[in-house]
C-alpha cells in the first residue's frame, strides 16, 4: 500500500497487512496495541478512513482498548479516503463492502489470531455494511459487535432524504464524486457554486468544516462542532475525502425501506447477500451493542429503532442500546472527550462479553 498517506500514529502500528479482495481490490489492515488478547476489528464510515479511530491528538479508541487488553485492527475498506477508489476506482455499492471487503478482512485477522475472540466495532456506513455481511452469514462466530449510529434500520431526516435524492438524480450524470476539501474545488470552477450551496449551512468560517459537518451538504450534522479538539478541527480536510455519487441510489433505497437492502438484486455474483437484511436477522449469532449520540442528526434514532425491532422480532438476539448524551455522530469517535464519554461503554460491553466466553 504505497499510496496510503502517512499518519502520525504510524509508530504505534505493529503490523501492516495489504490484501486483495476476491473482486480484485487492494485494501489494508493495521494492527495496533498488545501482541495478544482479544482482537477488535474497527470499521470506519464512508468518506473518512481508519484514521478516525487513531487520532493522535486525543485519547483515541485504540488507546483505550489497548489499556483494557484488546488488540485493535484498523481496516481501510474501499470507501476509505486513504485509498484511491472513491475518486478513481470503478463504481461500487455497499453490497461490495459487505460481500468482499469485510469477509476478506475478517479472514486476514483470523489467520493471525487463531482461536482468540474477534469483536467488531463499526461506525455508520461501516455498520450498515457489517449488518449485511452478518445477515448473509458471511461472518459467523464473532464474539460481539458494536454498531455506532446505525445498523439494520437506517432512517434519516426528511431534509436529508430530499438531498440524497437530489444528489443521486441531478448530480449523478455530471459529477462523479462530492469533494470535501474546498482547496481541491478551487475558487472558481463550474462546481464552485454547487459546493457553495452545499456548504452554506453553519457558522464556522472554514468552508471545509461547514461542508463535512453537514455531511457533504446532505442536510444533517455529522458531528457536534464543539466536541472537536482544535487540532482535529484544523485537519478536517485531511480526515475526510470524497464521496462517490454511485453509492447514493443504494443509500436512498435503504433509507426508503428503513432496512438494509441489497442493491444488486439481478446479479448472481451477489446472491449470497439477503435482499433485506432485517428479514435475516436470525443469522446474527453474537451479542450486539447499538450506540448512538442523543444528537445524531445523520441517522436520527435509527439505532433505537433497530433495538426495538430486534427485541420484538428476534428476542433470542442479545441486543442492547446505549445513548450517549449530547453527542452527535462522528464525535462519538473523534470527539476530544470520547474516551471519557463513549469508549467506556464499548470496553464494558467487550469485557462482559469476553467474561461470558471464558
Ligand atoms: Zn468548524
Amino acid at each position: 500500500m504505497t499510496d496510503l498517506r502517512s499518519i502520525a500514529t504510524e509508530s504505534d502500528v505493529a503490523e501492516v497487512i495489504s490484501f486483495r479482495t476476491a473482486d480484485g481490490v487492494d485494501l489494508a489492515l493495521r494492527r495496533v496495541g498488545p501482541a495478544d488478547g482479544p482482537a477488535v476489528l474497527l470499521v470506519h464510515g464512508h468518506g473518512v478512513s481508519s484514521e478516525m479511530f487513531a487520532l493522535p491528538e486525543i485519547r483515541n479508541v485504540t488507546d483505550v482498548l489497548a489499556d483494557a487488553g484488546y488488540q485493535s485492527w484498523l481496516l481501510d475498506w474501499r470507501g476509505s479516503c486513504r485509498l484511491p477508489y472513491n475518486e478513481s476506482g470503478p463504481p461500487y455499492t455497499f453490497d461490495d463492502v459487505a460481500l468482499y471487503d469485510l469477509p476478506a478482512a475478517v479472514a486476514q485477522i483470523r489467520a493471525r489470531i487463531g482461536d482468540r475472540p474477534l469483536f467488531v466495532v463499526a461506525h455508520c456506513i461501516g455498520a450498515l455494511a457489517l449488518s449485511l455481511s452478518m445477515t448473509a452469514g458471511l461472518l459467523p462466530g464473532l464474539a460481539g459487535v458494536v454498531a455506532q449510529g446505525v445498523f439494520l434500520t437506517p432512517k434519516v431526516s426528511t431534509s436529508a432524504r430530499v438531498r440524497v435524492l437530489l444528489g443521486s438524480e441531478l448530480l449523478g450524470s455530471r459529477v462523479g464524486h462530492i469533494e470535501s476539501d474546498f482547496r481541491k474545488v478551487g475558487l472558481w470552477s463550474r462546481r464552485t457554486l454547487l459546493y457553495a450551496a452545499l456548504s452554506r449551512k453553519g457558522d464556522c468560517p472554514d468552508p471545509t468544516c461547514r461542508m463535512v459537518q453537514h455531511g457533504w451538504g446532505m442536510g444533517a450534522k455529522l458531528f457536534e462542532h464543539d466536541h472537536l479538539d482544535s487540532r482535529t478541527h484544523d485537519r478536517l480536510a485531511e480526515l475526510f475525502g470524497a464521496i462517490p455519487l454511485s453509492v447514493l441510489p443504494h443509500l436512498r433505497q435503504m433509507e426508503l425501506a428503513h432496512a438494509v437492502v441489497r442493491w444488486n438484486v439481478d446479479d448472481d455474483r451477489y446472491a449470497a447477500l439477503p435482499e433485506n437484511a432485517l428479514d435475516h436477522a436470525d443469522r446474527i449469532d453474537c451479542p450486539v451493542l447499538l450506540l448512538a449520540g442523543s444528537r445524531n442528526e445523520a441517522w436520527l434514532d435509527s439505532n433505537k429503532l433497530c433495538y426495538e425491532v430486534l427485541s420484538e422480532r428476534n428476542p433470542s438476539i442479545d441486543v442492547r442500546y446505549t445513548e450517549i448524551p449530547s453527542y452527535g455522530h462522528l464525535d462519538t469517535f473523534i470527539g476530544r472527550g470520547a474516551a471519557l464519554d463513549v469508549f467506556g461503554h464499548i470496553v464494558d460491553f467487550l469485557d462482559e462479553t469476553s467474561a461470558r466466553l471464558a
